[in-house]
């Protein structure tokens, strides 16, 4: 593995996955570090991002106030809920009317409130006698050369096990990237500070929304999975290291690899610099002909 920049995050690797050249751009070069997912996109990819972020923001605030003991009220709540996202409007210039805001407020108030009745962090809010710690999820753990982002949301200690809990905001299609992450947090818990360094110290909980309500997953924790999620990562670095070699050989970036599909451009905000803003297939046949494989 390279000393420089190695780190492995759900999102990178998704990106790698789906476009090298996009994550190249993003995250390959020398000193270019994890960013934040692209802003473009349809009008309904942009306002679940919005809902994402400004909901997931809006959490973790209220969880650091309840960590000190501060409840909030329904309508703090809402206001809190309306600030960040007027924040994350203003920082990615989006363009939304107030009628959308309203209606987003909304939606991400009730996820919200419908999260401290689920059986899993209802205790929390209830104040049950329970050690529990919440992290951001842009906070890494350094496992030698490697900055792992797989921060688990909240941590909490219960019947002598301490599990690890993930939220989901938003369904999506259930990708292996998401078991995956869900296997590396008993990694990134294994080498935190604080909490134990034996596998079977953890269970891990998710919570994700889906149908209008809170659905919980129970992911087993094993020797093997924890054991296997080590390996694919490892893999998956390696290959990363390699495209920054590639990336060394060629900074025009012009002969990586493109996205597999047209629909993988959708939404890039690379595209008006990419060979493929005129057709995925039609740059791709333009590479093979500079490469000379194209066979006449
Ligand atoms: S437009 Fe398509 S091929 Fe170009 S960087 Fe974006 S995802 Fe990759």
């Amino acid at each position: 593995m390279s000393a420089i920049n190695d780190h492995w995050s759900k999102t990178s690797f998704e990106l790698f996955s789906k476009c090298p050249r996009a994550w190249a751009i993003a995250y390959g070069r020398r000193n270019s570090s994890p960013k934040l997912l692209p802003t473009k996109g349809s009008t309904s990819h942009l306002r679940s991002n919005l809902m994402v972020r400004a909901g997931r923001r809006t959490f973790i605030e209220e969880l650091g106030d309840l960590f000190n003991n501060k409840k909030w009220s329904l309508n703090y709540l809402k206001r809190r809920v309306k600030a960040h996202i007027d924040d994350q409007v203003w920082t990615h210039r989006l363009r939304t009317d107030s009628i959308v805001i309203e209606g987003l407020c909304t939606q991400i108030s009730h996820r919200l409130m419908r999260l401290r009745q689920t059986d899993l962090l209802k205790p929390i809010w209830t104040r049950q006698p329970r050690r529990w710690a919440y992290f951001e999820r842009f906070t890494s753990i350094q496992i030698g050369n490697l900055a792992l982002f797989a921060t688990p949301d909240i941590v909490v200690h219960h019947q002598h096990k301490w599990t690890l809990i993930r939220l989901r905001f938003q369904s999506g299609p259930s990708l292996p990237s998401r078991e995956l992450e869900d296997m590396l947090m008993v990694h990134w818990a294994m080498h935190k500070s604080g909490l134990p360094d034996r596998y079977e110290d953890y269970r891990i909980r998710t919570l994700t929304w889906r149908g209008g309500q809170w659905v919980q997953e129970n992911v087993e924790v094993d020797a093997q999975r924890v054991r296997l999620a080590w390996m694919m990562l490892q893999h998956d670095v390696q290959e990363m290291t390699w495209m920054k070699r590639c990336i060394s050989a060629d900074p025009t970036l012009e002969s990586l690899p493109l996205a597999r599909t047209e629909n993988d451009c959708r939404g890039c905000n690379y595209k008006p610099t990419c060979p493929a803003s005129n057709g995925l297939e039609q740059a791709k046949y333009g590479q093979r002909i500079k490469q000379g494989f194209h066979q006449s």
